[in-house]
């Protein structure tokens, strides 16, 4: 179907003919189309752009990123159908891994998004098949195996549309996790280090702005903006902004 730029809704049927054709490639798995529903409620909510906690957040993500010792991208169906293109170039700006991690797990559907994310230049995608051989405590699907030279040795780990579980173990794990949810009321949401609350589409493309800016700056510098950072204050704002966003709607009505 051609979709019109003029079209009111241009970017959100764009984004959901992206995820069709990944569905009908084999990246996105159907589950994921439903994942989306639920993302793209919330982005309607908060006026489908990035506000200032999330633009706070990236900022944040990109200094904790290029502070970390062991930085990896972890890549699911839909992030791999909409932004291959944004992972890999992040991933080469800040020298991240990048891993497949999947909560619908097929060898097929991993080596399908390895060989997408090879076209947009990335070499090396690690948690295909068997490579994935460590175990992540207290995950009961079958994301808890992963790649121990991935995220089993990273200190900081990017997780877009993850589940609840996954995010709570990894940083019990004691691992910080920069999550990229629509839905500040997740559990996923709530459990990470640093919370995104934004669109992939928009939070990624965002990460590599932020990280090509903060690239040049001091060590010390970096980390006072991590250290400055309050996940559980950065939420709320967001949550603030928000609700003005409808105040704003109710007035219309
Ligand atoms: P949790 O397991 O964290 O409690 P959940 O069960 O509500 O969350 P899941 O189905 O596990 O949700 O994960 C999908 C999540 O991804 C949802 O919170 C949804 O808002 C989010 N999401 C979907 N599409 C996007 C997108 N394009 N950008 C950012 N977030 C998205
Ligand atoms: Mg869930």
């Amino acid at each position: 179907m051609r979709i019109s730029r003029d079209h009111p809704r241009f970017v959100s049927l764009r984004i959901r003919e992206l995820l069709v054709k990944g569905l009908q490639d084999g990246i996105v798995v159907p589950e994921g189309l439903l994942a989306h529903g639920r993302g793209e409620a919330f982005d309607y909510l908060i006026g489908e752009r990035t506000g200032k906690a999330a633009r706070r957040a990236i900022e944040a993500a990109g200094a904790a990123l290029l502070t970390a010792n062991s930085p990896v991208l972890s890549v699911n169906g839909n992030t791999a159908a909409l932004v291959p293109g944004d992972v890999s170039k992040l991933a080469s700006l800040i020298s991240a891994r990048v891993e497949v991690n999947l909560f619908h797990r097929s060898l097929d559907r991993e080596r399908r998004i390895a060989r997408l994310l090879s076209r947009y230049g990335l070499e090396k995608v690690l948690g295909v098949g068997a490579n994935a051989s460590e175990e992540i405590q207290g995950i009961s699907s079958r994301r808890k195996m992963v790649d121990p030279t991935g995220i089993g040795a990273a200190d900081v780990i990017v997780v877009p549309l993850e589940d609840g579980d996954r995010a709570e173990a990894l940083v019990k794990s004691g691992r910080k996790v920069i999550a990229v949810d629509l839905n500040p009321l997740s559990r996923t949401s709530q459990a990470a280090s640093i919370t995104i609350v934004d669109n992939v589409v928009r939070a990624f493309p965002g990460l590599v702005r932020t990280v090509t800016r903060l690239k040049h700056m001091r060590r010390s510098s970096l980390e006072k903006i991590t250290s400055g950072f309050d996940n559980k204050k950065n939420i709320s704002m967001g949550l603030a902004e928000m609700m003005a966003y409808l105040r704003r709607w109710r007035m219309k009505a």
